[in-house]
């Protein structure tokens, strides 16, 4: 059976002192749970701090929110998927919508950063998810699917298996509007159905997030939906309390 996780994307809030005050606050009144699995993506200057915090705690875990698809060398500015996992990371983000529009992130480029990541020995969690325009032209299933083959292209079957992806239609991103559970469900489905595709029954077991203006009021209709295995969550897990509500859904 897989656990639902709750991940925790702060995008570029709490450096390490409001990382530490969070994760005080947090582990104070969330313990141990067995039942689900809690992820935390803080910027890469706070890394080592949640690590630190979360040591003792299976739990809970912590991923950084991009890495660079080379190891090392000139690239100033960025994380590598090595430096990443020696600062306690054990999961990567690749593909959020923010790098693809924002900062222009092709879906080749997440595909190698998927690559980096797996050579690495971090866990990807390939984000992937339609504009407004694409999802009025009908368009959702097509660029959902042609970012998630890009994303495992090259991949062997195991690899595949051991990914995490998330489904993030870009229009609900940061603005209060949510996927309907039973649209999100739909997409769900045919990513699953992508996925059994490239690996087989394997893709049974691979777990789909759902992102974008999740909060604690709709997660617990979201977290209903047959192939909806937990939510990646922005705005709404930057508050310790409000965090720990939702992670109880
Ligand atoms: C995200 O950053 O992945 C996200 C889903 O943000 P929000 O919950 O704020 O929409």
């Amino acid at each position: 059976m897989k656990l639902p996780i709750f991940a925790a994307n702060w995008k570029m809030n709490h450096g390490p002192t409001d990382a530490r005050a969070f994760m005080k606050s947090f582990l104070a009144h969330y313990p141990r749970q067995h039942d689900r699995k809690v992820l935390f993506f803080p910027n890469a200057l706070s890394v080592t701090t949640v690590a630190d915090a979360v040591r003792e705690r299976p739990d809970l875990e912590v991923g950084v929110q991009n890495v660079h698809f080379e190891d090392k060398g000139a690239f100033t500015g960025e994380n590598s998927a090595p430096m990443a996992r020696d600062a306690g990371a054990t999961h990567v983000l690749v593909g959020h919508s923010e790098r693809r529009h924002v900062f222009g992130e092709s879906d080749e480029a997440a595909g190698r950063k998927v690559q980096a990541a797996l050579r690495a020995g971090l866990t990807p969690v390939l984000c992937v998810g339609e504009l407004l325009a694409e999802r009025e032209a009908g368009d959702t299933e097509a660029v959902v699917l042609r970012q998630l083959r890009a994303g495992i292209a090259g991949l062997d079957a195991q690899q595949v298996a051991g990914m995490l992806f998330a489904y993030e239609p870009v229009w609900a991103i940061g603005t209060g509007r949510t996927a309907t559970p039973g649209d999100a469900n739909t997409v769900h489905q045919a990513i699953r159905a992508a996925l059994r595709e490239a690996i087989g029954e394997r893709a049974m077991g691979v777990p789909i997030l759902y992102g974008g203006s999740v909060s604690r009021s709709n997660a617990p209709q979201l977290l209903a939906e047959e192939e909806v295995d937990g939510v990646l969550v922005g705005g709404a897990s930057l508050d310790a309390d409000g965090w720990n509500a939702i992670v109880r859904a």
